[in-house]
């Protein structure tokens, strides 16, 4: 179908705002599809700045999809680590697998074939194919989605189904006939650099004649939003058990949350237990790890908010008593080498050296 004057409009204004504001980013100076692809996972719910030494240092650890497949998963989580969501991770080493053995190693250049690997969903394809292939496939990443939003002024919220597929609608009718790599790029430039979510550049904007959010003076309440759920909080009290130049860390089953990541035992533990806290996490490394322990000292609370619920960590120095249980007796300076979540390496970083083999007798 022809574009109409304003799509051509659109499509030219962008292009040529692109050209001479796009970012120099590095996955833009490649067309390997694996490098792409490994980018847009890390892209998804990451900025670019934090991706950036992410990405450098995962195609220099894995350069390509053989190298990846065939290494430890413990491996790629550390080389992730710090990024978060390692969901990403997991899905990024799995879908290696599937491409060696029925991809012939090879990242593929159809929707249904991408759709099919875990952690890609349409707009990541999307992505994929119009950078790596340069076909026209539309993306709408939360960039795509906020511009096209303001831009005609849709009246639903992109959560919706409904207002979901129009988007899509607008975002595949805009892309130029032999131009889907740029112009899918400037989308998301333009998302971060002008149109943002909170003070949108509007003067500054390429699409300003075009747009009806400015239009309307309120560019700011589109995407239209959904009244916020209220995330739960949740309380825990973890053991850090050392044990002359060891320390005794857990990893979590393979899959759900921080899945195949290593941790200092802990529990869950009801909201103001107060003293009970001590006794909760006796119990609990008894019954879950087969061991006893005696708390020596309550090392501090740390506090961190994942995307469904905030944490706060209550940890205490605790002493093995007996029982072998459950669990790995680390070395001291092992612990670089695996893969901890944020709050974890926390622990590692600033309560261990605290624990001088001194103070472990004194305590
Ligand atoms: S004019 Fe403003 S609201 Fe519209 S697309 Fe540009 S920056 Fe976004």
């Amino acid at each position: 179908m022809k574009p109409t004057l304003l799509q051509k409009g659109i499509q030219s204004k962008l292009l040529r705002w692109f050209k001479k504001n796009g970012r120099d980013l590095p996955w833009r100076k490649t067309r390997d599809p694996y490098a792409i692809w490994v980018s847009e996972i890390m892209l998804q719910q990451t900025q670019v700045a934090t991706v950036v030494p992410y990405f450098q240092k995962f195609l220099k650890t894995f350069p390509t999809i053989h190298q990846l497949a065939k290494s430890d998963l413990s491996k790629v989580l550390k080389t992730w680590e710090g990024l978060g969501y390692y969901s990403r991770a997991r899905n990024l080493h799995g879908a290696s697998r599937i491409l060696l053995n029925h991809f012939r190693g090879k990242v593929p250049d159809t929707l249904k074939d991408l759709l099919s690997l875990s952690g890609i969903g349409r707009s990541t394809a999307g992505a994929i194919l119009s950078f790596a292939f340069h076909k026209e496939a539309p993306i709408l990443d939360g960039n795509a989605k906020r511009i096209l939003s303001r831009l005609f002024a849709v009246s639903g919220s992109p959560e919706e189904r409904k207002t979901e597929q129009l988007l899509w609608k607008f975002s595949e009718s805009l892309i130029p006939k032999g131009y889907s790599n740029p112009f899918n790029q400037a989308l998301m430039d333009l998302g971060s650099m002008i149109c943002t979510p909170k003070d949108p550049q509007c003067p500054k904007c390429p699409l300003h004649d075009f747009c009806k959010g400015y239009g309307s003076g309120k560019p700011e309440k589109y995407p239209v939003k959904e009244p916020k759920k209220k995330i739960p909080h949740i309380e825990s009290a973890t053991a850090v058990i050392k044990k002359g130049e060891k320390v005794l860390l857990n990893q979590r089953p393979p899959e759900g949350l921080l899945g195949g990541l290593w941790e200092f035992p802990n529990c869950r533990v009801g909201l103001k237990q107060g003293p009970r806290l001590r006794l909760g996490l006796i119990n609990a490394i008894k019954k879950e790890m087969g061991m006893d322990v005696e708390v020596k000292k309550f090392m501090g609370i740390f506090y961190q908010t994942y995307s469904h619920f905030k944490l706060t960590m209550h940890i205490f120095h605790c002493r093995h008593l007996n029982g072998k249980g459950k669990g790995k007796w680390v070395p001291l300076k092992g612990l670089r080498l695996l893969p901890l979540s944020k709050i974890h390496r926390r622990i590692a970083d600033t309560i261990i050296p605290k624990l001088s083999p001194l103070r472990e007798r004194n305590q």
